[in-house]
């Protein structure tokens, strides 16, 4: 598939549009900003995946019963360093800095946590998570599943058998450096990337689907089934599956975030789907919280900084290219979309336009 055009849109009229979607569908408005502001932080970070391109679906799911307006979480258990809790399936963005700021609570109170939450709606970037811990000064580790979302095959499957499960690790910055922060799919490619070169945006890498008859290809119909440019992409229609990355080893890391995430959290693995046919998904997330001074380590980010620094000073393999360190590619984008705008592929804002038409919203002049 041709990549397609963009349309740059500046990020404030962006998030105030989608706000006003959202709350047009339902939500208070406070709740409404809050499901616009994160998806614009995926947007705002490159990872366009998880931004505003989810809306369209979000609203279907709203408007389906399966993901809910208002909801806020339910403790099942907790003791000082420890919370197990249930999102209710409320809307991810409001359940996800709920479960967050309650670890970061534990954390600062007794040096670490662990928080295991379940039935949250879609939580999107994880990244955004590990961001409101590091503002605290606190190190987190984000194990993440998405309950009845089974997309991914196996290492050596052709089966659906594990979400995209990302792995979130955040440092909190030193004082004048973006923070360092992983934050990745254990599949070769999120699905949303696959959403994202359905509509014409970046190519998917050779070998990030595989068909049922094994044959591995780039093409998104393999997941979301035939395709037209407003046709809602919904991977119950697709009969592939992505691959994890790594071979066994990132299939291995996405197995073990269903055991923790789901399964550990007392939510739900990716499948087996009781109905045999995806309905309702959540996330589930097994987050560590860590307060560096608890280990004794002094100047801790400092120290983290200087040793990125050290990694940066590598030969590149390719002479004139940088060797980056993670985190460093969602903080440059960030200050650049701020600056010239955020660039959407013509089908998303074409999608956007259509939701806001459909629910009333006064379109932007973008
Ligand atoms: P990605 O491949 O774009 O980036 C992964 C990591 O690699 C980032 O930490 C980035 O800083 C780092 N990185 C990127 N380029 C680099 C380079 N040249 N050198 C060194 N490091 C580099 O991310 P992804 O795997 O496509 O994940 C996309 C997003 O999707 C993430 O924010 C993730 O949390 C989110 N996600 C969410 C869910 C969910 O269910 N909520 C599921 C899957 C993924």
């Amino acid at each position: 598939m041709a990549e397609l055009a963009t349309h740059t849109v500046p990020a404030a009229t962006l998030e105030r549009f989608v706000a006003d979607i959202f709350a047009a569908a339902g939500c208070a408005r406070k709740e409404a900003d809050r499901i616009s502001y994160h998806l614009m932080g995926a947007n705002l970070t490159g990872h366009d995946s998880h931004g505003i391109i989810r809306t369209p679906r979000y609203i279907q799911w709203l408007q389906e019963g399966k993901v809910l307006a208002g909801q806020s979480l339910t403790i099942v258990t907790e003791s000082p360093t420890h919370a197990v809790v249930d999102g209710n399936f409320g809307f991810g963005q409001t359940i996800g800095p709920l479960a967050v700021d309650l670890g970061i609570a534990k954390a600062k109170a007794t040096g670490m946590s662990a928080i295991a939450l379940r039935c949250s709606g879609h939580i999107g970037r994880i990244g955004d998570w590990a961001e409101r811990a590091a503002a605290q000064g606190l190190v987190s580790i984000h194990f993440v599943n998405v309950a009845e979302g089974e997309l991914v095959a196996p290492y050596g499957g052709v089966d659906r058998r594990f979400s995209t499960n990302p792995v979130c690790i955040g440092v909190p910055p030193s004082a004048d450096a973006p923070m360092l922060l992983l934050d990745m799919a254990t599949s070769l490619v999120a699905e949303g990337k696959v959403l994202v070169a359905s509509n014409g945006g970046k190519k998917l890498p050779e070998g990030a689907l595989i068909r049922p008859d094994g044959v591995r290809t780039t093409d998104p119909e393999t997941l979301y089934g035939p395709l037209g440019p407003l046709v809602p992409r919904d991977p119950g229609n697709g009969e592939g599956a992505l691959r994890a990355f790594g071979e066994h080893k990132g299939s291995g890391l996405a197995f073990m975030c269903e055991i923790l995430a789901g399964v550990l959290t007392g939510g739900a693995t990716s499948g087996p789907i009781p109905s045999g046919k995806r309905g309702r998904i959540s996330n589930g997330m097994f987050s560590i919280y860590l307060d560096p001074a608890h280990f004794g380590a002094t100047d801790f980010a400092a120290k983290a900084m200087d040793y990125a620094a050290y990694v940066k000073a590598s030969r590149p393999e390719i002479p004139g290219q940088e060797v980056l360190v993670p985190g460093e590619t969602e903080a440059r984008t960030r200050a650049e979309r701020l600056a010239n705008g955020v660039p959407l592929q013509v089908n998303t804002w074409e999608a956007l336009l259509d939701v806001g038409r459909k629910l009333g919203v006064a379109l932007p002049n973008a």
